[in-house]
């Protein structure tokens, strides 16, 4: 008989496990768990669709559900999935029935996290995430009157609505309880200086607030923070963070804020994987799993888990945190824990504006924020990697001529070939 797999939750890292299990010969049935018809689509291309940058169609960038179940042999099963019974590799249906596999590949993804604060229920304030969430959006934008915005999350996708708003000419504020932008990426330095940047093109920022309320008077938002202070406004968008979406795991799986998976995402249950932004994998820089909810990530887990699910074993060592974003044509990458400690180093390239810092620990880089330099990022990221991942050797001349081409200043080449971690 053949095999019966169950894929449930089909974004990025769902359309990679399929697609890995079909490249790596599995031939037995796939059944594709969807909420939504618009899957698979690409989140970070939500504001350009919004802003009318790309058509609707370019969301979808690995083509249509129909398409995709014509060229990988799957079966689609709409808005069904409740539980994933994992001792018994099942998929109890919302209407009760029950479907048996022989293995199951979680990839549900997140969802926007919202506070527990009144006033979320007003008219024009929106979450950040789906397909339905940008459609929402974009008709406000284009059938109502909107002067004003306030983002709540000064997170990669609070910048890309910041983006968006400020392309429109809409006064937006940006908003958010941490001291600086990307609080979990971004180094002081660097932080002060996107923020400087981004006050300079008339947007407006509001740190150090952490909200309390949102009310509506005259047919406006006023978005309150704790000690009183307020910003009345027309729109309201909250990205001040997401939740991996595990409901759909039952109490044998073991969850933290994501389900826990090993190198070839397995749970720790027999046969039942999981992938992308509801799982968490290892953190190469703590040795912890933790969840990393970026694409790449969620690709490469989502390949993983399809070779491993097709019978290749296939092992993914991790990642470490990191953080690029393109937006107002500035360039931030952040990698590693910003909360780590160590010497540090600045470097600019003052004719290109580009920043480099770095923090040194013994064993190499714990942590570097790039300002503009996205070509010189990727070499860098390598070399960060290989230090994490206990290769002693240091810059060779010939990597450090290709780092100098891609544009990384010499004094920051030489400091990596000085170092002895
Ligand atoms: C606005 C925005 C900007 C971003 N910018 C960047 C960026 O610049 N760089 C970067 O690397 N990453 C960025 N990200 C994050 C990136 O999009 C995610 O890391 C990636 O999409 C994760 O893929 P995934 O497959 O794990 O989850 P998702 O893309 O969330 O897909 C999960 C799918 O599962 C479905 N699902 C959930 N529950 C069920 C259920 N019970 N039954 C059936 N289906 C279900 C969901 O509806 C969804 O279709 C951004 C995200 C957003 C929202």
């Amino acid at each position: 008989m053949k095999q019966k797999t169950a894929v449930v939750g089909f974004g990025c890292a769902g359309y990679h496990g399929v697609k890995a299990m079909r490249e790596h010969g599995y031939n037995g049935e796939i059944d594709v768990y969807t909420d939504s018809l618009w899957a698979p689509a690409n989140p970070m291309l939500t504001t350009y669709y919004i802003y009318g940058k790309l058509p609707k169609e370019a969301t979808r960038p690995f083509g249509t559900l129909d398409e995709l179940a014509e060229k990988y042999e799957f079966h689609t099963v709409n808005g069904q999935a409740q539980k994933v019974l994992s001792e018994e590799k099942s998929i109890r249906m919302k209407d009760g029935r029950i479907e048996r596999y022989d293995q199951i590949l979680i990839a549900t993804g997140a969802r926007a996290f919202l506070p527990p604060v009144e006033g979320l229920d007003c008219k024009n304030v929106f979450p950040m995430r789906t397909m339905e969430d940008a459609g929402r959006v974009k008709k406000v934008l284009e059938e109502e009157e909107i002067h004003s915005a306030v983002v709540v999350g000064a997170s990669m996708v609070g910048i890309k609505l910041v983006e968006l708003f400020h392309a429109r000419g809409i006064k937006c504020t940006l908003a958010d309880m941490a001291p600086g932008i990307f609080p979990i990426a971004a180094v002081p330095c660097i932080a002060s200086e996107i923020e400087r940047r981004l006050k300079e093109k008339g947007v407006d920022l509001a740190f150090s607030r952490a909200l309390q309320r949102i009310e509506e008077a005259d047919g406006r938002r006023q978005v309150v923070f704790a000690g009183g202070e307020w910003i009345s406004c027309d729109l309201v968008m909250m990205c001040i963070g997401t939740r991996a979406n595990t409901q759909l795991a039952d109490e044998k799986l073991r969850v933290n804020r994501g389900i826990v998976v090993d190198g070839q995402m397995r749970t720790n249950m027999p046969d039942i994987y999981c992938a992308g932004d509801c799982s968490e994998g290892t953190n190469l820089q703590t040795k912890e799993t933790q969840i990393i909810g970026i694409w790449d990530n969620a690709a490469k887990q989502g390949r993983t888990a399809g070779a491993n699910m097709a019978g290749v074993r296939t092992v993914y060592q991790g990642n470490m945190l990191h953080n690029i974003t393109h937006f107002m044509g500035m360039d931030f990458i952040g990698y590693g824990d910003v909360r780590s400690e160590g010497r540090e180093y600045l470097y600019e390239n003052r004719e290109l504006g580009q920043k480099f810092f770095l923090r040194m620990g013994d064993a190499g880089p714990v942590c570097m924020n790039f300002l503009d330099s996205y070509k010189a990022s990727g070499a860098l990221k390598s070399y960060m990697l290989r230090k994490i991942n206990g290769n002693a050797q240091t810059l060779s001349p010939v990597e450090r001529v290709r780092m100098i081409r891609e544009g990384i200043p010499e004094d920051l080449t030489e400091l990596l070939m000085k170092d002895q971690g």
